[in-house]
């Protein structure tokens, strides 16, 4: 009888399994009907032994500490700050857009924020209630700059048109009037030094944990004993879509290892325009790997496939309401994670989700039996 069965090993799941293990002293059977643990941050080295991941590039970044010292007990980190450049007009040009996008894109020499703001400013329609994700760019940036970097690429990725999609989803890329060129604005960004996989292969490593994969929760869920039930896959998937399927985003990825050093100049280049992919992705800028071979991965976005994306918008929120209700009212599970509770979280959210759901399981242990944890979490 095991005290637990999480089902999915990634972040959701291997963060749940490692706090019940450590801190309440609980056994634990994790599960993955993939063959490998980490989820979708899984890396591994491929046939040429480029150290890559496998479900497309995956970089941490936070502004929580406290997310930031738990995931330090199982790796040290490698310094990384993210940059990305769209192609646009036949250039490689800074996405964030920020003032170097605006002069080399117009040939103009804006040198100061104010008059990069100016160039906003003349440029912006401005939108009384921005609900959108057409909304959020053209009021900061214009129609012409929407065009360029987000309608193509946001139409392709999502098989949507901006104008349907809530405006978190652009409202992710700022639009900056200095020369900042990183991704991310975050206090910590790093990347784990020795890989994701080895993170949660570390995470894991408790004589309390057992581990199954290739296993799907269908197979075993009458075979094996279990007490509570931590679920991180699907949440539609695990009510049988009893009040529809929800409705993802998947990708194609096509991974391709050429035979020279070098592809592209920074780990990640968008494609906005007519191409059939949106991003190529180089993985050596993210791992530091010295290698004399590369491997790149091209995104196909698709309906086919692995749900990837919960794709935010005011009919599907409606609809996982249903199933967040169903959720709530069965008391011995537990869903958590991007897909479980339809939300488009980063890997740093979804971490922080389980170490809140961590607590409020301690805590309820805690009112019937007081003595049993340990009430850090900061350390493993
Ligand atoms: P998952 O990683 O999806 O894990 C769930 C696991 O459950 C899966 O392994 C699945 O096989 C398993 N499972 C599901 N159903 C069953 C079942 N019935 N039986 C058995 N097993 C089951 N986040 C960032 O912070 N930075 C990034 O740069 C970043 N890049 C990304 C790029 C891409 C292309 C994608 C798709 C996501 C990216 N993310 C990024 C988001 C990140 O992948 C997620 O936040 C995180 O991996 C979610 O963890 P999770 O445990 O909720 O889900
Ligand atoms: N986006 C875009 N053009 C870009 C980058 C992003 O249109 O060059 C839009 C697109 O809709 C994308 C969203 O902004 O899905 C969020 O981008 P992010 O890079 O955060 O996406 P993710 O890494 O989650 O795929």
């Amino acid at each position: 009888m095991f005290d637990w069965l999480i089902v999915g090993a990634g972040f959701a799941g291997s963060v749940l399994a490692e706090r019940l293990a450590t801190q309440l002293k609980q056994t634990v059977l994790i599960i993955d009907r993939r063959p490998h643990i980490g989820g979708n941050a899984y890396d591994c080295y491929d046939a040429a032994g480029v150290l890559m991941h496998r479900y497309g590039p995956h970089i941490f970044h936070t502004n929580s500490s406290e997310i930031f010292q738990y995931l330090s007990n199982f790796t040290e980190w490698r310094s990384y700050e993210h940059r990305v450049r769209a192609s646009v007009k036949g250039q490689q040009l800074p996405i964030p857009i920020n003032r170097t996008t605006l002069n080399r894109l117009y040939g103009l020499q804006l040198s100061t924020e104010e008059e990069a703001e100016a160039f906003y400013e003349s440029r912006r329609e401005s939108i009384d209630t921005i609900r959108t994700s057409e909304d959020v760019v053209v009021d900061r940036v214009g129609r012409e700059l929407y065009e360029l970097f987000f309608r193509g690429y946001t139409r392709k990725q999502w098989g949507l048109d901006p104008s349907q999609l809530d405006k978190s989803v652009t409202a992710r890329v700022p639009t900056r009037a200095n020369t900042d060129d990183r991704y991310f604005g975050d206090s910590h960004q790093f990347m784990p030094k020795d890989g994701y996989t080895r993170m949660f292969e570390r995470m894991l490593d408790n004589p309390r944990i057992s581990i199954m994969l290739q296993t799907d929760f269908n197979m075993i869920k009458k075979l094996v004993p279990y007490r509570n039930l931590i679920f991180t896959g699907a949440v539609d998937e695990y009510f049988d879509r009893c009040y529809g399927a929800l409705p993802y985003r998947s990708l194609r990825f096509e991974h391709v290892t050429l035979p020279k050093e070098w592809h592209q100049d920074v780990a990640v280049v968008n494609y906005p325009g007519d191409e059939p992919f949106t991003r190529v992705s180089e993985y050596k800028h993210l791992t530091g790997q010295v290698h004399p071979f590369t491997t790149i991965t091209y995104e196909h976005p698709t309906d086919i496939g692995d749900p990837y994306y919960p794709i935010p918008c005011d009919s599907n929120r409606a609809l996982y309401r249903k199933y967040q209700a169903l959720a709530a009212s069965q008391s011995d599970v537990h869903f958590v994670g991007r897909l479980a509770t339809y939300q488009y979280y980063n890997m740093d959210q979804v971490v922080g989700q389980a170490l809140a759901t961590f607590r409020r399981i301690r805590d309820a242990e805690q009112r019937v039996a007081p003595d049993v944890t340990d009430r850090s979490f900061a350390s493993a």
